[in-house]
Protein backbone atom coordinates (compact mmCIF):
# COMPACT_ATOMS: atom_id res chain seq x y z
CA UNK A 1 0.00 0.00 0.00
CA UNK A 2 1.14 3.14 -0.68
CA UNK A 3 2.52 5.54 2.02
CA UNK A 4 -0.27 8.46 1.35
CA UNK A 5 -4.11 7.94 0.24
CA UNK A 6 -5.15 7.47 -3.44
CA UNK A 7 -8.43 9.46 -4.52
CA UNK A 8 -10.15 7.20 -6.11
CA UNK A 9 -10.95 6.92 -10.09
CA UNK A 10 -12.54 5.83 -13.35
CA UNK A 11 -9.16 5.03 -15.45
CA UNK A 12 -6.51 2.26 -13.78
CA UNK A 13 -4.31 2.98 -10.73
CA UNK A 14 -1.95 -0.02 -9.59
CA UNK A 15 0.45 0.41 -6.26
CA UNK A 16 4.02 -0.56 -6.73
CA UNK A 17 3.96 -0.23 -10.60
CA UNK A 18 6.78 -1.64 -12.26
CA UNK A 19 8.07 1.22 -14.52
CA UNK A 20 10.97 -0.22 -16.82
CA UNK A 21 8.31 -2.34 -19.48
CA UNK A 22 7.26 1.70 -20.31
CA UNK A 23 10.63 2.71 -21.23
CA UNK A 24 12.48 2.29 -23.91
CA UNK A 25 15.86 1.53 -22.45
CA UNK A 26 13.41 -1.40 -20.13
CA UNK A 27 15.52 -0.01 -17.30
CA UNK A 28 14.36 1.36 -13.66
CA UNK A 29 12.86 0.96 -10.62
CA UNK A 30 8.94 0.94 -9.45
CA UNK A 31 6.67 3.85 -8.93
CA UNK A 32 4.75 4.14 -5.73
CA UNK A 33 1.18 4.63 -7.56
CA UNK A 34 1.00 4.67 -11.51
CA UNK A 35 -2.21 6.50 -12.57
CA UNK A 36 -3.57 5.95 -16.32
CA UNK A 37 -6.62 8.36 -16.13
CA UNK A 38 -9.20 7.16 -18.52
CA UNK A 39 -10.29 10.79 -19.73
CA UNK A 40 -9.67 14.63 -18.83
CA UNK A 41 -12.16 14.87 -16.11
CA UNK A 42 -10.32 11.86 -14.50
CA UNK A 43 -7.21 13.18 -14.19
CA UNK A 44 -8.95 16.69 -13.00
CA UNK A 45 -10.60 15.13 -10.55
CA UNK A 46 -7.57 12.79 -9.21
CA UNK A 47 -5.35 15.61 -9.35
CA UNK A 48 -7.63 18.12 -7.42
CA UNK A 49 -8.17 15.19 -4.52
CA UNK A 50 -4.60 13.84 -4.27
CA UNK A 51 -2.45 15.46 -1.33
CA UNK A 52 -0.44 18.47 -2.77
CA UNK A 53 2.51 17.05 -0.94
CA UNK A 54 2.22 13.66 -2.95
CA UNK A 55 5.39 14.28 -6.26
CA UNK A 56 3.52 13.29 -9.24
CA UNK A 57 5.66 12.77 -13.03
CA UNK A 58 4.17 12.17 -16.44
CA UNK A 59 5.37 9.99 -18.83
CA UNK A 60 4.98 9.79 -22.14
CA UNK A 61 6.40 6.09 -23.78
CA UNK A 62 9.32 6.61 -22.14
CA UNK A 63 11.56 7.38 -25.30
CA UNK A 64 13.54 10.37 -23.46
CA UNK A 65 14.10 9.11 -19.99
CA UNK A 66 16.34 7.20 -17.91
CA UNK A 67 13.76 6.11 -14.68
CA UNK A 68 16.41 5.40 -12.08
CA UNK A 69 17.10 2.10 -10.58
CA UNK A 70 15.18 3.03 -7.16
CA UNK A 71 11.99 3.96 -8.68
CA UNK A 72 9.77 7.41 -8.54
CA UNK A 73 8.10 8.38 -5.80
CA UNK A 74 5.17 9.54 -5.68
CA UNK A 75 2.27 8.91 -8.36
CA UNK A 76 3.71 8.45 -12.32
CA UNK A 77 0.89 9.28 -14.54
CA UNK A 78 0.69 7.87 -18.43
CA UNK A 79 -1.92 9.04 -20.65
CA UNK A 80 -2.29 6.12 -22.78
CA UNK A 81 -4.84 4.29 -24.86
CA UNK A 82 -7.73 4.92 -27.31
CA UNK A 83 -9.13 8.33 -25.65
CA UNK A 84 -5.47 10.08 -25.71
CA UNK A 85 -4.68 8.53 -28.74
CA UNK A 86 -7.75 10.69 -30.47
CA UNK A 87 -6.37 12.70 -33.47
CA UNK A 88 -8.62 14.31 -35.35
CA UNK A 89 -8.67 16.70 -39.01
CA UNK A 90 -9.61 20.57 -38.02
CA UNK A 91 -10.67 23.05 -41.13
CA UNK A 92 -7.27 24.07 -43.37
CA UNK A 93 -3.72 22.87 -42.40
CA UNK A 94 -4.65 22.38 -39.07
CA UNK A 95 -5.27 19.24 -36.58
CA UNK A 96 -6.37 18.38 -32.85
CA UNK A 97 -4.35 15.83 -30.73
CA UNK A 98 -4.71 14.44 -27.61
CA UNK A 99 -1.20 13.87 -26.49
CA UNK A 100 -0.70 10.27 -25.76
CA UNK A 101 -0.79 10.15 -29.30
CA UNK A 102 2.07 8.84 -31.16
CA UNK A 103 4.04 11.56 -33.30
CA UNK A 104 4.21 8.73 -36.18
CA UNK A 105 -0.10 8.56 -35.97
CA UNK A 106 -0.47 12.12 -36.13
CA UNK A 107 2.05 12.41 -39.30
CA UNK A 108 0.24 10.22 -40.69
CA UNK A 109 -2.92 11.89 -39.97
CA UNK A 110 -2.18 14.46 -41.19
CA UNK A 111 -0.65 12.85 -44.19
CA UNK A 112 -4.04 11.11 -45.14
CA UNK A 113 -5.62 14.22 -44.83
CA UNK A 114 -3.49 16.43 -47.04
CA UNK A 115 -1.52 18.44 -44.27
CA UNK A 116 1.65 18.87 -45.14
CA UNK A 117 4.76 19.89 -43.00
CA UNK A 118 4.22 17.04 -39.59
CA UNK A 119 6.33 14.76 -41.66
CA UNK A 120 8.60 15.38 -39.50
CA UNK A 121 7.08 14.09 -36.82
CA UNK A 122 6.75 10.07 -38.22
CA UNK A 123 11.25 10.64 -37.03
CA UNK A 124 10.23 10.68 -33.89
CA UNK A 125 9.06 7.82 -31.60
CA UNK A 126 7.82 8.89 -28.54
CA UNK A 127 4.07 11.07 -27.77
CA UNK A 128 3.37 14.20 -29.02
CA UNK A 129 2.78 14.76 -25.01
CA UNK A 130 6.58 14.57 -24.69
CA UNK A 131 7.23 16.03 -28.01
CA UNK A 132 5.80 19.01 -26.17
CA UNK A 133 7.92 19.28 -23.29
CA UNK A 134 11.24 18.30 -25.12
CA UNK A 135 10.66 20.61 -28.04
CA UNK A 136 11.58 17.80 -30.17
CA UNK A 137 12.46 17.72 -33.70
CA UNK A 138 14.72 16.79 -36.73
CA UNK A 139 14.82 17.13 -40.41
CA UNK A 140 15.21 20.77 -39.61
CA UNK A 141 11.80 21.29 -37.97
CA UNK A 142 10.66 21.22 -34.53
CA UNK A 143 7.50 20.55 -32.10
CA UNK A 144 7.03 24.55 -31.84
CA UNK A 145 6.90 25.18 -35.70
CA UNK A 146 3.87 23.46 -35.79
CA UNK A 147 2.26 24.46 -32.48
CA UNK A 148 -0.87 26.76 -32.47
CA UNK A 149 -2.02 26.09 -28.41
CA UNK A 150 -1.45 23.55 -26.26
CA UNK A 151 -4.16 22.90 -23.11
CA UNK A 152 -3.74 20.88 -20.01
CA UNK A 153 -3.15 20.52 -16.03
CA UNK A 154 -1.40 22.25 -13.56
CA UNK A 155 -0.52 19.60 -10.69
CA UNK A 156 -3.58 21.12 -8.40
CA UNK A 157 -5.79 19.96 -11.03
CA UNK A 158 -5.85 23.90 -12.26
CA UNK A 159 -6.67 24.15 -16.36
CA UNK A 160 -3.73 25.93 -18.47
CA UNK A 161 -3.50 26.88 -21.62
CA UNK A 162 -0.56 28.17 -24.28
CA UNK A 163 -0.02 29.21 -27.61
CA UNK A 164 2.77 28.69 -30.07
CA UNK A 165 5.50 31.39 -30.51
CA UNK A 166 4.11 31.60 -34.24
CA UNK A 167 0.74 32.24 -33.38
CA UNK A 168 -1.82 35.29 -32.10
CA UNK A 169 -4.52 35.22 -29.46
CA UNK A 170 -5.34 36.17 -26.25
CA UNK A 171 -3.09 33.05 -24.79
CA UNK A 172 0.22 33.47 -23.13
CA UNK A 173 3.04 32.55 -25.33
CA UNK A 174 4.65 29.28 -24.79
CA UNK A 175 8.90 29.64 -25.22
CA UNK A 176 10.30 27.32 -26.88
CA UNK A 177 14.50 26.54 -27.50
CA UNK A 178 16.64 24.00 -28.47
CA UNK A 179 14.69 20.81 -26.85
CA UNK A 180 13.55 22.70 -24.57
CA UNK A 181 10.19 24.52 -23.30
CA UNK A 182 9.69 27.32 -20.46
CA UNK A 183 6.66 25.93 -19.86
CA UNK A 184 6.03 25.29 -15.78
CA UNK A 185 7.48 21.69 -14.72
CA UNK A 186 4.33 21.12 -13.10
CA UNK A 187 1.90 20.95 -16.34
CA UNK A 188 0.73 17.80 -17.88
CA UNK A 189 0.00 18.90 -21.15
CA UNK A 190 -3.24 16.69 -22.40
CA UNK A 191 -4.40 18.56 -26.02
CA UNK A 192 -2.44 20.54 -28.68
CA UNK A 193 -3.88 22.03 -31.81
CA UNK A 194 -1.47 22.04 -34.63
CA UNK A 195 -0.91 23.19 -37.80
CA UNK A 196 1.01 22.35 -41.10
CA UNK A 197 2.50 24.42 -44.06
CA UNK A 198 -0.62 23.86 -46.21
CA UNK A 199 -1.85 21.01 -48.34
CA UNK A 200 -0.81 17.80 -50.98
CA UNK A 201 -1.75 14.64 -52.35
CA UNK A 202 -1.63 11.98 -49.29
CA UNK A 203 0.12 9.54 -51.49
CA UNK A 204 3.06 12.02 -51.94
CA UNK A 205 2.96 12.87 -47.98
CA UNK A 206 2.70 9.25 -47.00
CA UNK A 207 5.72 8.32 -49.56
CA UNK A 208 7.88 10.60 -47.76
CA UNK A 209 6.91 9.67 -44.80
CA UNK A 210 8.16 6.58 -45.89
CA UNK A 211 11.49 7.38 -47.03
CA UNK A 212 11.93 9.86 -43.70
CA UNK A 213 11.48 6.23 -41.98
CA UNK A 214 14.24 4.55 -43.97
CA UNK A 215 16.73 6.96 -43.83
CA UNK A 216 16.23 6.79 -40.27
CA UNK A 217 16.36 3.00 -40.13
CA UNK A 218 20.21 3.23 -41.66
CA UNK A 219 21.76 5.39 -39.50
CA UNK A 220 20.44 4.97 -35.63
CA UNK A 221 20.20 1.96 -33.65
CA UNK A 222 16.14 1.94 -33.59
CA UNK A 223 15.30 -1.51 -32.63
CA UNK A 224 17.35 -1.08 -29.73
CA UNK A 225 16.82 -0.10 -26.00
CA UNK A 226 17.97 3.37 -26.38
CA UNK A 227 16.72 6.35 -25.77
CA UNK A 228 17.99 8.75 -28.82
CA UNK A 229 20.16 11.05 -28.75
CA UNK A 230 21.71 10.92 -25.45
CA UNK A 231 23.53 14.87 -25.46
CA UNK A 232 22.10 17.96 -26.62
CA UNK A 233 24.44 18.92 -29.93
CA UNK A 234 26.64 22.11 -27.80
CA UNK A 235 25.15 24.46 -30.69
CA UNK A 236 21.80 24.45 -31.85
CA UNK A 237 20.80 23.91 -35.73
CA UNK A 238 21.49 26.32 -37.71
CA UNK A 239 24.45 27.93 -35.94
CA UNK A 240 27.53 28.42 -38.38
CA UNK A 241 30.38 25.34 -38.13
CA UNK A 242 28.17 23.79 -35.45
CA UNK A 243 29.61 20.89 -32.84
CA UNK A 244 27.63 18.30 -33.06
CA UNK A 245 27.26 15.86 -29.61
CA UNK A 246 27.91 12.40 -32.07
CA UNK A 247 31.28 13.87 -33.54
CA UNK A 248 32.56 15.31 -30.38
CA UNK A 249 31.92 11.23 -28.43
CA UNK A 250 33.88 9.83 -31.70
CA UNK A 251 36.84 11.87 -31.53
CA UNK A 252 37.14 11.33 -27.58
CA UNK A 253 37.23 7.65 -28.49
CA UNK A 254 34.23 6.66 -26.93
CA UNK A 255 32.29 4.54 -29.76
CA UNK A 256 32.00 1.24 -28.42
CA UNK A 257 33.00 2.37 -24.46
CA UNK A 258 30.85 -0.19 -22.26
CA UNK A 259 29.61 0.30 -18.45
CA UNK A 260 28.47 -3.21 -17.51
CA UNK A 261 25.37 -4.00 -19.89
CA UNK A 262 25.37 -0.48 -21.49
CA UNK A 263 26.97 0.54 -24.05
CA UNK A 264 27.66 3.48 -26.55
CA UNK A 265 26.46 2.53 -29.59
CA UNK A 266 28.90 1.46 -32.09
CA UNK A 267 26.39 2.63 -35.58
CA UNK A 268 25.85 5.90 -33.87
CA UNK A 269 27.82 7.26 -30.91
CA UNK A 270 25.49 9.67 -29.39
CA UNK A 271 23.25 6.94 -28.72
CA UNK A 272 23.40 4.77 -25.77
CA UNK A 273 22.11 0.66 -25.59
CA UNK A 274 21.19 -1.39 -23.15
CA UNK A 275 22.73 -4.57 -24.52
CA UNK A 276 20.37 -6.75 -22.26
CA UNK A 277 20.99 -6.37 -18.58
CA UNK A 278 21.73 -2.88 -18.09
CA UNK A 279 20.82 -1.06 -15.17
CA UNK A 280 19.67 2.43 -14.86
CA UNK A 281 23.06 2.97 -12.82
CA UNK A 282 25.34 1.15 -15.83
CA UNK A 283 23.50 4.02 -18.24
CA UNK A 284 23.95 6.89 -16.21
CA UNK A 285 27.89 6.60 -15.35
CA UNK A 286 28.54 5.50 -18.88
CA UNK A 287 27.04 8.69 -19.72
CA UNK A 288 29.11 10.48 -17.24
CA UNK A 289 31.98 8.74 -17.87
CA UNK A 290 31.68 9.89 -21.72
CA UNK A 291 30.82 13.56 -20.98
CA UNK A 292 34.20 13.22 -18.96
CA UNK A 293 36.10 12.08 -21.81
CA UNK A 294 34.80 14.44 -24.43
CA UNK A 295 35.94 17.70 -21.62
CA UNK A 296 39.29 16.17 -20.89
CA UNK A 297 39.84 15.58 -24.74
CA UNK A 298 37.67 17.56 -26.80
CA UNK A 299 37.22 20.45 -23.88
CA UNK A 300 33.76 20.36 -24.37
CA UNK A 301 31.15 20.15 -21.44
CA UNK A 302 27.79 18.20 -22.94
CA UNK A 303 24.45 18.66 -21.77
CA UNK A 304 22.19 15.53 -21.51
CA UNK A 305 19.12 15.35 -23.40
CA UNK A 306 18.11 12.22 -22.04
CA UNK A 307 16.03 12.61 -18.39
CA UNK A 308 17.59 11.06 -15.95
CA UNK A 309 14.72 10.82 -13.47
CA UNK A 310 13.73 9.20 -9.65
CA UNK A 311 15.92 8.01 -7.09
CA UNK A 312 19.00 5.51 -7.28
CA UNK A 313 18.71 2.62 -5.59
CA UNK A 314 21.28 3.22 -2.74
CA UNK A 315 18.30 6.17 -2.03
CA UNK A 316 15.66 3.54 -1.43
CA UNK A 317 17.75 0.94 0.68
C1 LIG B 1 15.44 5.70 -31.58
C2 LIG B 1 15.13 7.09 -31.06
C3 LIG B 1 15.24 8.19 -31.91
C4 LIG B 1 14.94 9.48 -31.44
N1 LIG B 1 15.04 10.54 -32.31
C5 LIG B 1 14.71 11.78 -31.88
C6 LIG B 1 14.78 12.91 -32.78
O1 LIG B 1 15.12 12.80 -33.93
N2 LIG B 1 14.43 14.13 -32.29
C7 LIG B 1 14.05 14.31 -30.99
O2 LIG B 1 13.73 15.44 -30.62
N3 LIG B 1 13.98 13.27 -30.13
C8 LIG B 1 14.30 12.02 -30.54
N4 LIG B 1 14.24 10.96 -29.66
C9 LIG B 1 13.89 11.22 -28.23
C10 LIG B 1 12.39 11.09 -27.92
O3 LIG B 1 11.72 10.25 -28.83
C11 LIG B 1 11.70 12.45 -27.89
O4 LIG B 1 12.29 13.29 -26.92
C12 LIG B 1 10.20 12.32 -27.58
O5 LIG B 1 9.57 13.55 -27.82
C13 LIG B 1 9.90 11.88 -26.15
O6 LIG B 1 8.52 11.56 -26.08
P1 LIG B 1 8.02 10.46 -25.03
O7 LIG B 1 6.54 10.34 -25.18
O8 LIG B 1 8.78 9.23 -25.16
O9 LIG B 1 8.36 11.20 -23.67
P2 LIG B 1 9.03 10.56 -22.36
O10 LIG B 1 10.39 10.05 -22.69
O11 LIG B 1 8.09 9.63 -21.72
O12 LIG B 1 9.17 11.87 -21.46
C14 LIG B 1 10.06 12.89 -21.86
C15 LIG B 1 9.73 14.15 -21.06
O13 LIG B 1 8.46 14.65 -21.48
C16 LIG B 1 7.60 14.80 -20.35
N5 LIG B 1 6.23 14.50 -20.81
C17 LIG B 1 5.78 13.40 -21.45
N6 LIG B 1 4.47 13.51 -21.71
C18 LIG B 1 4.08 14.72 -21.20
C19 LIG B 1 2.83 15.41 -21.14
N7 LIG B 1 1.71 14.89 -21.63
N8 LIG B 1 2.81 16.63 -20.54
C20 LIG B 1 3.94 17.17 -20.03
N9 LIG B 1 5.14 16.57 -20.05
C21 LIG B 1 5.21 15.35 -20.64
C22 LIG B 1 8.11 13.81 -19.32
O14 LIG B 1 7.76 14.20 -18.01
C23 LIG B 1 9.62 13.89 -19.56
O15 LIG B 1 10.16 15.01 -18.89
C24 LIG B 1 14.53 9.66 -30.10
C25 LIG B 1 14.40 8.55 -29.25
C26 LIG B 1 14.70 7.28 -29.73
C27 LIG B 1 14.54 6.11 -28.81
Amino acid sequence: MTAFPLPPVRGKLIENAPLAPYTWFRVGGPADALFLPADEEDLEAFLKALDPEVPVTVLGVGSNVIVRDGGIRGVVIRLMGRYWGDVDALDGARLSARTGALDLSVAKTAATNGIRGLEFLSGIPGSVGGATRTNAGCYGRELRDVLVSLHGFRRDGTQAAYRGPAHSGDLPEAHFSYRHTDLPEDLIVTRLILEGTGTDAPDKILSDIEQLQARRAETQPIKEKTSGSTFANPDPPGTPDQRSAWKLIDAAGCRGLKVGGAQVSPKHCNFLINTGDATAADLEALGELVRRRVLETQGVELRWEVRRIGQLASETA
